[in-house]
This record gives structure tokens, C-alpha cells and sequence, in this order.
């Protein structure tokens, strides 16, 4: 009685008109149905079907397919059941699909015998429900895909007849299932890879541009690098870490024509001196604090620990160390400048400033664009003095290129925002310190949205870490929690 009611209700329906269509074929009308009966078999002849579970169209009984995409790149592969409600010997059987909430939709397939051994094969579907109504433009678009390849397939089924003579099982085309199965095990390969491939073009991959005749900027692959040339001198201002600290040792190779003579380390982090041991014929020069930094064992996890690396790798490790203030250097025939600004992302860093070039490489005194590692170690980030280190670099060169420690080129502008980013992450977290919140609470009610920051990773020791919106509260809130603990 259900049933009836809702084939009623969907005749008087106005949610879609019918999609239906016919095809006359010279098959006769008993082989065509013989044929047609056995549903296992549509999807070799009939493309909207995926898999049909066997079924011999018996009134009553359930069907279980799966349908094929409307366009073949979109990945579904859509499950229906539905029940046979209807089945005329030799010309018609209909069912419906009932499984979807809000979705009541009725399918026929009929036969007609036209005589002379032809026959007219028709296909009629309609829906009505809320739910088909709020997705009826995918339904109609699948109603009429299913339409059209249903007789398509009737056609198909005519070519073979005209061939063989019959249509028996046998003359079939036969159904692959493989491509799908392999398909489904490579798709998550596929995932992978494009993460894997987005992750290196966003962090890993080198490029290298010039700033001024002899002066190059690398950037990606751990710290952003700076290659000086000047006759047979060449001044390396970071040499980041493996695997993108060899592929600049090849950019090196290919693009400047003597060897690294000279290299300053802007401070002691692995991705900015890991590649150190690549360059043993070359003067390394850091901040005089850097070498005890890099054998220290008890820093900062994420960014220290080093300790036992370098003290297997002391070729790497810098010799010409510098005191507090600045001092001059010679690159050939040129001078430049590296200073040491006092505590600031660590407690050894060193800014390189090319005075002829108006150029200055900051190391990670400042990151552009990206989040920041706070240095958590003993020798690591005083945030106050950092702060007054970036507004004095941009006061003091107002009109200087600056190569960033992360992230791309900026001006003096760009080095006062990163100063107010600090600022106000800094100023928020301690209040909320003061306030009593918890290290959670923190993140939770601290907003750095405005400040527009893109996420930056880093890898080491085989773990991935990454600094985000959250870690830097969480970063600075454990710094203040020491600072008022001490
Ligand atoms: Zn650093």
C-alpha cells in the first residue's frame, strides 16, 4: 500500500519532470531480455553501472549496485539498493530506490517488441523528497547520465548481436576491476606525494637571486644563505643543513667561480651551520659565544642539542670568533661588517652588513612572513632585547636591503612590523601570565590572526616541529614563566 501511495505521490509530483529516453535495435525483443535479466551483467555492457550484485530481476527482491561517476575524474563510486516493485515478462521491471532520507525515486526499463526481430528498449526515471530537491541538479545530471549510457548500451548490445548471433555471456565485453583496485591503492601514494612535492616547493626548494654584481641571496633549505664574491674571495653567510647544504655548495660551484674563503655563521642553529664541514678550506667566523653553543647538551630540544654532532664534526665549528660591537672584515677588495647586537635570538648573534651594497643579512635576529622559533636553551631568545635589536637594525639603515633569516626579502618597514608582532605577542602573553591564565588558557585567548604569519617547519632530529600561531604563545609564555620563576 506504501508503495502504491508513493508511486502516486511521485506521478502527481512536480519536483522533476521524468528523464526518459527510447532506442530501437534489431535484437529480438526474447534475446534482448534474456540478456537484460541477468543484472550481474549490465555493467559489461551498460557504463553508468559500476558492479551489480547478481540478481535475476525477481519481483520483491532487492538490488545492489554501484553507479560509475557522472564524469569519469570524479572519484566516487556511488552505492544504491533498492527493490524491485514491478516485473512484466518479456518487457518491463521497475524499482525504487528508498534508502536515501527525504529521496523516493522510481526506475523503469521497458521493452517493446516492434516485430521483424526489432525491438524498443526505453528507460524512464523520476524523484520527488526534500532531500532530492536540495541536491536535484546532481540527481537530474545523474538521471540522464544513467538514461543516456542505458541505451548506449542497448546499442552496444546490437553491435554485438549483429557480430555473434547471440549475446550470450561469453560475447560480452568483460568488466575490469583493476584499474579501479589499483587505483585505490595508489591514490594514497598520490596524497603523499603532492604533500611531500607542496612541502618542498614551500620549505626545501632553492632560489637564488641577485642582489648586486657578486652578491646573491639563496633562500629555502634551512636558513636563507648570502654568497659574497669579490676577486678570488668568497664570503658564505650561512651554510644551512642536509640535504639543502650540499645543494648549495653545488649552487656555489656552478655560479661563482672561486672557492669559499670565508664563512660567518649568524648564529649557532643547525640550519644555519650544519653544512659548516662542507667548506674545510674556508675561515669560519662566529660571534665567540657560538662555539660553546653548538657542543652545549642541555638547550633547546627542538633547536640546540647539537652537542654531540658537533663535537664528532669540530671541523665545522667556527675559529675566528668575534667579540661584542662590530667589526670589519675584508672580501676581496671590499669591507663588510658584522656586528653583534647583544642578546637577542640567541646569545651569539651576528648581523653582516655589505655597506658598499647597502645590503644586511640578519640571521634570525629576523624571520619574514613566517612565525618564529623562540630559542628556549640557556643560551636562547631574550625577547625585550630581540625587540629593541630589530627597531635599531631598521633605525639604523633605513633605506638597506634586508636578507631575513626565513622568508623573503624586506625593507626597514618590514623589520618595525616583525618588531611590533613581537611586541605585541610578548606583551599579550605576559599579561595573561600575570592574569594567572595557564599556558592553555594563553593560546586559547590570544589572537595573532591580524598579524597575517604563514607556519614554518623544522626538522630535526628526525622530528618535525613547527611554528605556528599556538607554539609561538606557548614558546613565549615558557620563557616569561622562567623569567618570573628566576
Ligand atoms: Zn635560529
Amino acid at each position: 500500500m506504501l508503495d502504491q501511495s508513493k508511486a502516486k505521490l511521485l506521478a502527481e509530483s512536480s519536483d522533476m519532470t521524468p528523464v526518459q529516453g527510447t532506442v530501437e535495435v534489431d535484437i529480438p525483443i526474447e534475446v534482448l531480455w534474456k540478456c537484460f535479466t541477468r543484472a550481474n551483467h549490465w555493467p559489461r555492457w551498460n557504463k553508468c553501472f559500476f558492479w551489480v550484485e547478481n540478481c535475476d530481476l525477481v519481483k520483491g527482491q532487492q538490488l545492489i549496485w554501484c553507479f560509475q561517476p557522472i564524469r569519469w575524474w570524479y572519484l566516487y563510486k556511488m552505492p544504491a539498493i533498492a527493490k524491485i516493485v514491478e516485473v512484466e515478462e518479456n518487457r518491463k521491471v521497475t524499482w525504487e530506490v528508498v534508502a536515501l532520507p527525504g529521496f523516493y525515486a522510481r526506475h523503469t526499463y521497458f521493452m517493446e517488441d516492434l516485430g521483424n526481430g526489432r525491438s524498443r528498449f526505453g528507460s524512464w526515471e523520476q524523484a520527488m523528497g526534500w532531500s532530492f530537491r536540495l541536491t536535484k541538479k546532481f540527481w537530474v545530471a545523474h538521471f540522464v547520465f544513467v538514461k543516456d549510457q542505458s541505451l548506449q548500451g542497448v546499442r552496444r548490445l546490437e553491435a554485438i548481436y549483429r557480430k555473434k548471433g547471440n549475446l550470450q555471456e561469453q560475447n560480452l565485453p568483460r568488466k575490469h576491476y583493476w584499474p579501479f583496485l589499483l587505483s585505490l591503492l595508489l591514490l594514497p601514494l598520490f596524497i603523499v606525494g603532492i604533500i611531500v612535492y607542496r612541502f618542498y616547493r614551500a620549505y626545501l626548494r632553492q632560489t637564488a637571486i641577485k642582489l648586486a654584481p657578486g652578491v646573491h641571496a639563496v633562500f629555502g633549505g634551512g636558513g636563507n644563505s648570502l654568497v659574497m664574491q669579490d676577486s678570488n674571495d668568497v664570503l658564505l653567510v650561512d651554510t644551512k643543513f642536509p640535504p639543502a647544504s650540499g645543494w648549495l655548495q653545488n649552487w656555489i660551484a656552478r655560479n661563482v667561480g672561486s672557492p669559499v674563503t670565508k664563512v660567518v655563521n649568524t648564529h649557532y642553529h643547525y640550519d644555519h651551520t650544519l653544512g659548516n664541514i662542507l667548506y674545510p678550506g674556508a675561515q669560519i667566523i662566529a660571534h665567540k659565544n657560538v662555539p660553546a653553543l653548538m657542543l652545549a647538551q642541555d638547550g633547546d630540544p627542538m633547536l640546540d642539542q647539537d652537542g654531540d654532532w658537533w663535537s664528532t664534526h669540530r671541523s665545522g665549528i667556527p675559529t675566528t670568533l668575534i667579540n661584542d660591537g662590530s667589526h670589519h672584515i675584508a672580501v676581496g677588495n671590499q669591507e663588510v661588517i658584522l656586528t653583534h647586537p647583544d642578546i637577542a635570538h640567541t646569545h651569539g648573534d651576528v648581523w653582516v652588513y655589505l655597506p658598499e651594497q647597502n645590503i644586511i643579512a640578519t640571521g634570525d635576529i629576523f624571520l619574514h612572513t613566517y612565525y618564529t622559533f623562540f630559542d628556549r636553551g640557556k643560551g636562547g631568545t631574550l625577547l625585550p632585547r630581540l625587540i629593541k635589536t630589530v627597531r635599531t637594525l631598521a633605525d639604523s639603515y633605513p633605506a638597506a636591503l634586508f636578507v631575513p633569516g626565513h622568508g623573503p626579502l624586506a625593507d626597514a618597514a618590514d623589520l618595525h612590523q616583525y618588531a611590533d608582532y613581537l611586541e605585541f605577542l610578548y606583551h599579550a602573553v605576559e599579561y595573561a601570565y600575570k592574569h594567572g591564565l595557564s599556558e592553555d588558557e594563553a593560546v586559547r585567548n590570544i589572537d595573532l590572526s591580524q598579524w597575517k604569519l604563514h607556519i614554518l617547519p623544522s626538522f630535526h632530529h628526525y622530528k618535525l616541529a613547527w611554528a605556528t600561531a599556538r607554539n609561538n604563545i606557548r614558546w613565549v609564555y615558557q620563557i616569561i614563566g622562567r623569567i618570573f620563576r628566576a
